[in-house]
C-alpha cells in the first residue's frame, strides 16, 4: 500500500500546487516561533508587542523587540525545509505559489519565487507619517525608534494583530487557495486568522489538503494526509 509520503509526493508532480507556511518552518533555522518557548522576550508575549497600540504607547519598546527578532533572523539561514519548497517550485509542471504567514524573508533566501507574504516583511519598514515604504537591512538599527526623512516615526512593515492584511496579497492567497489542486499547511498552527482560514477555502474547493507539523492543529480535521515531524525532515522527502 502506498505510504502518506508517497501520496503527497505524487500529488505534486501536476496540477495547481500551493505551500501555506507559519512560523514553525523556521523553527529549525532557529528563528523562534510565537507559541513556543523561545518566543518570549523580555517577558513579554508577542500578542502584546504585535499590536497597534503597543507601538502608539511604546514605540521604542516594540522597535527593541524587532531589533531583537532581526538580528536573529539576520544570523539564520534558510534551512532544508525552506530548500525543498524552492525545488518542489522549480520542479513544478502546473503552478506553484507559496503563501506565507513569515516576515523573516527566509523564502526569498532559499531561492523560491511565486511567493505571497501574508503579514508582510520584517525587512521593510512603513512610515506613519507619509506611508512611504522602503527596504531597511541595518542590523542592529541605530537609532531606535527610527525616523523617516519626513520626521515621523518609522514602523516595521508588519501586519500586527489586529489589522487587515495587505489586500493584494490576501487576493491572490485566496485565489490560490481556492484553485488549488493540493494545499499543504506546513508549520502553522492553524490559529492566526484570517490566513488560517485558507486551509478551510482549499478543502470547500476541492484541493487535497496535508498538514506538516510535528504536533496536532485544529486544521488537522480538513486533511487528508497528516505527515507528523519537523519540515526540515519531512519535506525533502517530497522530492
Ligand atoms: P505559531 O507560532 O502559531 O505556530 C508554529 C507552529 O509550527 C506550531 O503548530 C508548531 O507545532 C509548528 N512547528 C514547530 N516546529 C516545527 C518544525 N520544525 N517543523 C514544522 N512545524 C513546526 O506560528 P504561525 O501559525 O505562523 O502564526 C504566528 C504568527 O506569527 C504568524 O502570523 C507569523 O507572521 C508570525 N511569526 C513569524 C515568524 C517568522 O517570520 N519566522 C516567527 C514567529 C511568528
Amino acid at each position: 500500500m502506498e505510504s502518506t509520503t508517497e501520496a503527497v509526493r505524487r500529488s505534486l508532480r501536476a496540477g495547481q500546487i500551493v505551500a501555506f507556511t507559519g512560523a514553525g518552518i523556521s523553527a529549525e533555522s532557529h528563528v523562534p516561533t510565537f507559541r513556543g518557548v523561545d518566543g518570549l522576550w523580555r517577558n513579554y508575549s508577542p500578542e502584546r508587542l504585535a499590536t497597534a497600540e503597543a507601538f502608539a504607547s511604546d514605540p521604542r519598546l516594540v522597535w527593541e523587540w524587532y531589533d531583537w527578532r532581526r538580528q536573529i533572523i539576520h544570523k539564520a539561514q534558510p534551512n532544508s525545509g525552506h530548500q525543498a519548497l524552492a525545488e518542489i517550485e522549480r520542479r513544478a509542471t502546473g503552478s506553484f505559489t507559496l503563501v506565507t504567514q513569515n516576515v523573516d524573508g527566509l523564502h526569498d533566501r532559499a531561492g523560491s519565487r511565486n511567493v505571497v507574504k501574508l503579514h508582510g516583511d520584517i525587512w521593510w519598514v512603513r512610515c506613519t507619517g507619509c506611508a512611504a515604504e522602503e527596504q531597511n537591512q541595518q542590523v542592529p538599527l541605530k537609532p531606535l525608534p527610527p525616523h523617516c526623512h519626513c520626521g515621523a516615526l518609522l514602523r516595521p512593515a508588519v501586519v500586527w494583530f489586529g489589522e487587515a492584511l495587505p489586500e493584494s496579497a490576501w487576493e491572490r492567497a485566496h485565489e490560490a487557495a481556492t484553485q488549488a489542486d493540493v494545499f499543504m499547511a506546513i508549520g502553522t498552527s492553524a490559529q492566526v486568522y484570517p490566513a488560517a482560514g485558507l486551509v478551510q477555502v482549499a478543502r470547500q474547493s476541492g484541493a487535497h489538503v496535508a498538514i506538516v507539523n510535528p504536533d496536532p492543529t485544529p486544521a488537522d480535521e480538513l486533511a487528508e494526509w497528516v505527515l507528523r515531524g519537523p519540515a526540515g525532515e519531512i519535506l525533502p522527502r517530497l522530492l
